[in-house]
């Protein structure tokens, strides 16, 4: 059965989260479904950046580094996300891209199990992941990369794997993985487990200290909607940051950047894993968002997240039946994060007419349309008014208006 206009109406008005809404700003007649790629601004980055900018730079210009203390961004704001994934404020912080801190972890990692020299990860993670390990392999040529179906990590985890890398929601299809289990395998086996929450912080619970997690990263500018390349964060477990050592020994990540010493001595805990200077304003952006994310109750997140994923999955079972779209990805809330994609042979075009309809979701080669179902402001209604424009657009046939994909475009 498909849910009528009156019943989502109903589910908006008992919605515990509703008064998050206005804090986004979103442009009218959009349906946004595009959260977990770009999140939206939130309605105080505007006065947020002005303020960085006219008062902290233009007013105390070099002052600010300690004055409007720009130095403890890093930590600030990584004591922030913390318990967004289930860590104590002090084993996280903010750094670099989720590519670069990868390549930090990893190679921490490695340099942790001295004798093993496999980095396990799944076939089809996300590319950087991918790329990233395997640029780290370039450098360390004695480092394999040994990449396998997700079903057949377990018989892959052996004796000879440094570092278990995995991402903890799959970017194409939603599907999450068991952090506890996988982590407990890895250490059963002594290697450690390093996991990417790009596409879980903000969205889902995540409990690191629960799962005994060794290293993590993930993305600023997706569920945590802090803006456009915003900073990344990086977690290393308390008991592993004496030993654990960034292989990019930046000034930043000295125990005394300003001793001006020629010898590097790292900085203790995880700044060290800081590199060059902190990009201010991306801090400045990528708070506000993290401000709303650390506000908002988790059991409520993920309780709409698994609603808004029932409005949406049952809408496209009935009134988008029939229609050549195939849903990827498990329907049990504890097996996936808050995305819902579905394959179809035209989803590229229908993407894009999508978009000219104001419903903004996206689209990942070969033939997959993503979903994303932000709780923090999308209501039950848009995603239901999101599958009628589905559903008009194949009746209709709009999707015969636009050419196939450019090879290279971003999508
Ligand atoms: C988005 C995403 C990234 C992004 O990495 P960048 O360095 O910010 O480009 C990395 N890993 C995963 C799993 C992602 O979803």
């Amino acid at each position: 059965m498909s849910y009528s206009l009156y019943q989502v109406r109903a589910l908006d008005a008992a919605d515990p989260l509703a008064s998050f809404r206005p804090l986004f700003r979103l442009p009218e007649g959009v349906i946004y479904l595009d959260g977990n790629s770009l999140g939206p601004t939130p309605a105080s980055v505007h006065a947020r950046l002005a303020d960085t900018i006219d008062r902290e730079w233009g007013q105390g210009l070099i002052r600010s580094w300690n004055g409007a203390d720009w130095m403890g961004a890093p930590a600030r704001i990584g004591a922030k996300i913390a318990p967004l994934i289930g860590a104590a404020a002090h084993e996280v912080t903010v750094a670099d891209s989720t590519s670069v801190n990868l390549f930090k972890l990893l190679s921490a990692g490695l340099a942790m199990r001295p004798d093993r020299r496999v980095i396990l990860t799944e076939t089809g993670n996300f590319p950087t992941d991918l790329y990233m390990a395997g640029g780290l392999a370039v450098l360390a040529p004695d480092v394999t990369v040994r990449a396998v179906a997700r079903e057949r990590l377990l018989e892959h985890l052996d004796g000879d794997v440094a570092v278990l890398m995995l991402t903890h929601v799959h970017y194409k299809t939603g599907a999450r993985h068991d952090m506890p289990a996988l982590t407990a395998a890895a250490h059963a086996q002594g290697a450690l487990a390093l996991w990417d929450l790009s596409h879980s912080t903000g969205a889902i619970r995540i409990d690191l200290a629960g799962a005994n997690a060794d290293l993590a990263v993930g993305c600023g500018y997706k569920f945590l909607n802090g803006g456009p390349g915003a900073p990344a964060f990086l977690y290393v477990a308390e008991r592993l940051q004496a030993q654990a050592r960034s292989p990019l020994t930046g000034w930043m990540g000295h125990a005394a950047p300003f001793a001006f010493s020629d010898d590097y001595a790292a900085a203790p805990g995880v700044t060290r894993f800081l590199c060059g200077t902190p990009p201010v304003l991306g801090l400045a952006a990528l708070e506000e968002g993290v401000n709303i994310a650390a506000s908002a109750p988790m059991d409520a997140i993920e309780a709409k997240s698994a609603a808004l994923w029932a409005v949406f999955d049952t809408q496209m079972r009935t009134r988008c039946a029939g229609l050549g779209f195939a849903r990827l990805g498990p329907e049990n809330p504890a097996e996936r994060g808050s995305h819902i994609s579905f394959t179809h042979p035209e989803g590229y075009r229908i993407s894009e007419a999508l978009r000219d309809r104001g419903v903004i979701g996206d689209f990942r080669d070969p033939d997959v349309l993503r979903f994303g179902l932000t709780p923090l402001y999308l209501g039950y209604e848009d995603v239901w008014r999101g599958a009628e424009i589905i559903r008009e657009i194949m009746d209709g046939e709009h999707w015969r208006r636009y050419a196939p994909p450019v090879p290279g475009a971003a999508t």
